[in-house]
């Protein structure tokens, strides 16, 4: 025995969790090798084919497990584009894989094999040494789809795997904003006592808590172009109510605890010398729970119906809360204490922080199921291009997600009784 084995609290281990962890230990360097490889292939979220192309091999990797899997394709996305009409996106297909439907308890394991860099933008993988490769997807989160994959096959070859089922969703969409494939992820989550979602904790191991819900919104404005200079009292300004709404959207900053708006674009116009009869603004807002959500919500509803008061003004309204907010309650605060008595059976001293960020954790919680979703690698800069992966942690992370399935089996971690505590 070493020094780090005594560091272990080694009594906390059962017997399959010691069979867990050693043959993950061994994967090491093939998860390092999986990863790298994926890395290496382009799955910008608009990119379909690169998508496409990489699905079969996702599959693939997935079916080690011996779960059934589905392609299930995904609706077209809807966008406005900057000239207010609306165009169409058709995204490759979630991957589903299940395993014992029929079992007691369920778990859903979700993430995304989308990344938010778009072809021949960020396409190389560097050591940049202590032990952190650089590279897109790395951490985010083509490194914790295989941290999932090879915690799921470890939790197979044990011996309580017959008390376990679960379903696995893989999205192409996540980042931006899974709209094609969340009646998928809604439909698994809802059956399940338990989800799991890999997004990367951050560098130091630390992980999310509660996350604000985020909501996206697409307002057009028509009204009627003139020339400026001839005859402009014939003209309606769309760019004028795009301006009126977006400073009373600015105003509504500061008066609700926690909620925060932000007009990211306006597009619109045209030449000086003409009145603009459109006008596209795109705005986002984050509230911390379903009472400030919903304020956000009215109104911003009600900044734009006052802007359609302008004289010859119309307009579309599109979007809303497309991921709610997940709080903590009484099943996550259970839930997140759970896990770090599970990290500290492996020598692991979890923190959780709350964050405005939002993920696949979001819908999870908004189909009633509690979970933790910052299982993924430990990493950084996510979603530039020095986004990194901590090495060692693949099999660390992949160490802890199968002791929380080995304990969520064995009862230790009551899976049934978190969820209970959804609805109270
Ligand atoms: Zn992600």
């Amino acid at each position: 025995m070493n020094a780090a084995d005594i560091m272990i609290g080694l009594e906390d281990l059962s017997e399959a969790d010691e069979a867990a962890l050693s043959l993950i230990k061994s994967r090491q360097a093939a998860m390092e090798k999986r990863v790298t490889g994926w890395s290496a292939i382009n799955t910008g979220s608009w990119n379909a084919q690169g998508l496409n192309a990489f699905s079969k091999q996702l599959a693939e990797a997935l079916s080690e497990t011996g779960a059934d899997i589905d392609f299930i394709p995904t609706a077209p996305i809807e966008k406005v584009d900057d000239k207010g009409q609306m165009t169409q996106f058709q995204s490759a297909p979630v991957i589903r894989a299940q395993a014992r439907k029929d079992a007691q308890v369920q778990v859903i394991l979700t993430g995304h094999y989308d990344t938010v860099f778009p072809p021949n933008t960020f396409e190389t993988i560097k050591d940049i040494g202590d032990g952190k490769l650089n590279g897109p997807g790395l951490a985010d989160m083509k490194g914790g789809i295989t941290v999932m994959i090879e915690a799921l096959k470890a939790f197979e070859s044990g011996t309580d795997k017959d008390k376990l089922g679960y379903t696995v969703i893989l999205t192409p969409d996540e980042e931006t904003g899974n709209f094609g494939s969340n009646p998928m992820i809604m439909d698994a989550a809802k059956d399940a006592h338990i989800g799991l979602t890999f997004e990367p904790s951050m560098e130091d191991g630390s992980m999310v808590g509660g996350r604000k819900g985020s909501a996206v919104f697409d307002v057009v404005f028509h009204g009627r172009s003139a020339h400026a200079g001839r005859n402009p009292e014939d003209g309606n300004s769309a760019l004028m109510a795009a301006a009126e709404f977006a400073l009373d959207i600015e105003a509504l900053n500061g008066q609700f605890d926690g909620v925060t708006l932000n007009v990211g674009s306006i597009d619109g116009g045209n030449a000086v010398n003409i009145v603009p009869a459109i006008a596209v603004v795109r705005m986002g807002v984050r509230a911390p729970d379903e009472p400030s959500a919903d304020w956000a919500t009215q109104n911003v509803r009600a900044a734009y119906e006052k802007a359609l008061k302008r004289k010859g003004i119309t307009g579309h309204f599109h979007g809303g809360f497309y991921r709610p907010p997940k709080p903590r309650n009484a099943a996550q605060d259970r839930l997140l204490s759970d896990v770090t008595e599970t990290g500290k059976a492996l020598g692991l001293s979890l923190t959780f922080r709350d964050t405005g960020g939002v993920c696949e954790g979001n819908n999870v919680f908004a189909a009633g199921t509690p979970n933790i979703d910052t299982l993924g690698v430990r990493g950084g800069r996510i979603h530039s291009s020095d986004e990194f992966m901590v090495v060692e942690s693949l099999s660390e992370r992949a160490g802890l997600a199968v002791l929380i399935l080995n304990r969520i089996a064995d009862g230790r971690i009551d899976a049934k009784a978190i969820k209970n505590l959804m609805t109270n």
